[in-house]
């Protein structure tokens, strides 16, 4: 996603004043954890704050764009500025050493060091351990940011030393408006937002050849099976089985099948719920009219006990023939 100073704002309205009001009073702490679900902007955040804190002309909290430590940000050679990521599984304690190493080099550009830790929950305990002082006590001007998804991961050792800053949940219809701006159709939009709440995966996802012949499969075989089962089992076998090969895919494939039943429960139910399809609604408002709650809520259970039977590595024709016996009848064959 583009990270021009204005999206950024829109996505995290108050974080971004928080950053901008610590640089505005000239009180930049020494270490930051920016904690929040994946997708909701850490990285943007993280990118317009250093390049603020490395400005040499900032106007208005902002950072100028034009003078040289704005340029060496941009081309990703500014000196002062160092990140890590996890090498493998973890970030190891050598890691940390080499960072802060450098972070002490002397002849360096003059002015603030940044360095930041992606993933930072990743560390081991003895890289931790490792960080613990200079994370407290740096020498000279540096500042740390930790960016995590998995806050409670992170060591309270780490968590006490540094400043807290809470990245706020995307809402679902925020999502959507932003796909439709980068130029999804809204019903694409409408799905990808519903099967992931990060809106760079969601871009990936529309433009996944097998996710688009996933979701028109979807979309067919809710109608076969809801009204003609051979139908529905031909669809199984011909356009489900030789694409779906491994489980994640089918498990993915499930999921969208029953987002179709809950957007069905929704039609039925009057309510101005968000169709995870919108282009299924004109069978939906048909089809409500033929289906009980009762139905309905065995049919949902029908997939949700498939989805597990997938996990037990059940055989994927047998539990899908099963599903679709189950969809028709709207009682459950155990
Ligand atoms: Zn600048």
């Amino acid at each position: 996603m583009t990270s021009h100073i204005e999206e950024v704002r829109k996505l995290q309205p108050v974080v971004m004043k928080q950053l901008e009001t610590i640089f505005q009073k000239n009180r930049v702490a020494h270490a930051y954890l920016f904690e929040g679900a994946k997708g909701t902007g850490k990285v943007a955040v993280m990118r317009a704050f250093v390049k603020l804190l490395l400005c040499e002309k900032p106007i208005q909290n902002v950072s100028c764009e034009t003078c040289r430590g704005c340029r060496r940000f941009e081309s990703g050679n500014h000196p002062n500025f160092v990140q890590i990521e996890p090498d493998g599984q973890d970030i190891k304690k050598d890691q940390i050493l080499q960072l802060i190493f450098e972070m002490n080099k002397t002849g360096l550009e003059a002015g603030r060091k940044i360095y930041v830790l992606h993933r930072a929950d990743r560390m081991n305990t003895s890289a931790a351990n490792t960080l613990l002082k200079f994370l407290e006590e740096p020498e000279g001007l540096v500042t740390a940011i930790l960016l995590t998804d998995k806050s409670h991961a992170i060591l309270p050792t780490i968590r006490s030393r540094s400043q807290i800053v809470s990245f706020r949940s995307i809402p679902y219809e925020e999502r959507v408006k932003v796909l439709i701006d980068q130029g999804l159709t809204a019903t694409m939009a409408a799905t990808v937002s519903m099967v992931t709440n990060d809106v760079d995966e969601s871009l990936e996802l529309a433009k996944d050849e097998q996710f688009l012949q996933v979701r028109k499969t979807v979309l067919k075989l809710v109608e076969a099976a809801e009204s003609n089962v051979n139908e529905a089992m031909l669809i199984v076998h011909e356009e489900w089985l030789p694409v779906l090969k491994e489980k994640e895919e089918t498990e993915r494939a499930l999921d969208l099948l029953l987002f179709a039943y809950r957007d069905l429960v929704a039609v039925k139910a009057n309510s101005d719920a968000a169709y995870t399809f919108p282009d299924l609604l004109p069978f939906y408002q048909r089809h409500a009219l033929h289906i009980s709650f009762e139905q309905l809520s065995n049919k949902i259970e029908a997939i949700l006990k498939s989805k597990q039977q997938l996990h037990r590595n059940m055989n994927r024709t047998l539990l899908m023939e099963q599903l679709m016996l189950n969809l028709q009848g709207g009682f459950l064959f155990v």
